[in-house]
């Protein structure tokens, strides 16, 4: 079984660097036309460079491919919806969105100021936002569209100095399992990677002979299934350093209790049983939570 792209029209943000560049890569290799977005700023956001997203549309045109530049920002409407027409006018459809564009501000919650937490949400959540919100209409159109969110160990299971971020990438998994419900009539299918990779966001964070281990290619298998056209919809992977592992949000099956003992105190007293995770529910969507308290499943 070969996973192929020709014909396909793919925009992945944050592009001229890191795992964005080497989706992109892999994207054409295999015969996607690809819009290469990247701000070409610092990883604190600060900055741009027009020639970071240029670089690496060199590259593909020089494998024989197709691609064009765009060095705005994913959180500027007026730029991805420029980027996004763009793109129709060479190419007439738009059916791979990848949301990888990303920034850091990491501090302890104490130090953070809260325009550094506005920023990074406004980079990975508003900005996954308005680009998906671009594209959205078509792919409905064309009936056929694959999404894919970028989340992070941190959104999904914390890291000290990182809550803007971890607030941010969880908010993307919470995007994902809402707009894949409403895109599934139409085939357009939402899922999220979990990356682990080496790149200029953790060079400073783990050790070097980890960081060997930890090429973007180990990532890049994950991301491209994802935006295939066999792709699941809703899922969540991980992937890094030769790991593939799933993410799921479950619900415990918890306790009911009568309206007569309905309090604090049983809920402390109870708290254990609560969590018990014997024959826990994967949810479908958010109705399976009241359909549990209601006594219904
Ligand atoms: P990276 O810094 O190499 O790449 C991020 C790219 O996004 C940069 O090229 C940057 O210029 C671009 N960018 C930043 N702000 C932008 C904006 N407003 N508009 C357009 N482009 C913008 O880092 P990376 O590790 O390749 O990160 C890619 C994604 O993966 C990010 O969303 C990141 O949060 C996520 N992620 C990475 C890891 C990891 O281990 N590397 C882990 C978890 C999540």
């Amino acid at each position: 079984m070969t996973i192929g792209f020709e014909g396909r029209v793919a925009i992945v943000t944050g592009a001229g660097n890191g795992l964005g560049r080497a989706y992109a890569l892999e994207l054409a290799r295999r015969g996607a036309k690809l819009v290469v977005n990247d701000l070409g700023g610092a990883r604190d956001g600060t900055g741009t460079s027009g020639t970071a997203a240029q670089v690496v549309v060199d590259e593909i045109i020089a494998m024989g491919g197709e691609a064009f530049a765009n060095a705005g920002s994913v959180t500027d409407e007026n730029n991805v919806a420029a980027m996004v027409a763009e793109a129709k006018a060479k190419w007439g459809r738009i059916d791979i969105l990848i949301n990888n564009a990303g920034i850091l501000r990491d501090k302890s919650f104490a130090k953070m100021s809260i325009a550094d937490f506005r920023l990074v949400l406004d980079v990975h959540l508003m900005g996954s936002a308005i680009c998906t919100k671009a594209v959205w209409d078509t792919m409905r159109e064309q009936n056929y569209g694959r999404i894919l969110m970028t989340t992070s160990s941190t959104g999904l299971y914390g890291n000290f100095g990182q809550s803007n971020y971890g607030a941010a990438k969880l908010g993307l998994v919470g995007f994902m399992n809402s707009l894949g419900i409403e895109g599934a009539k139409n085939n357009v299918h939402v899922n999220t990677i979990a990356p682990a990779a080496a790149t200029r966001m953790t060079e400073d964070i783990l050790p070097a002979e980890v960081l060997e281990k930890m090429g973007s290619e180990t990532v890049v298998p994950a991301a491209l299934f994802l935006v295939s056209e066999g792709a699941p919809n809703r899922t969540t992977l991980a992937a890094g350093a030769g790991g593939f592992q799933r993410a799921y949000i479950t619900l415990t099956r918890g306790v009911r209790v009568d309206a007569d003992a309905m309090s604090p105190e049983t809920v402390a007293t109870q708290f254990e049983k609560i969590g018990g995770r014997e024959n826990e529910l994967l949810p479908e969507n958010a109705f399976v939570q009241s359909a549990l308290g209601l006594g219904k499943l």
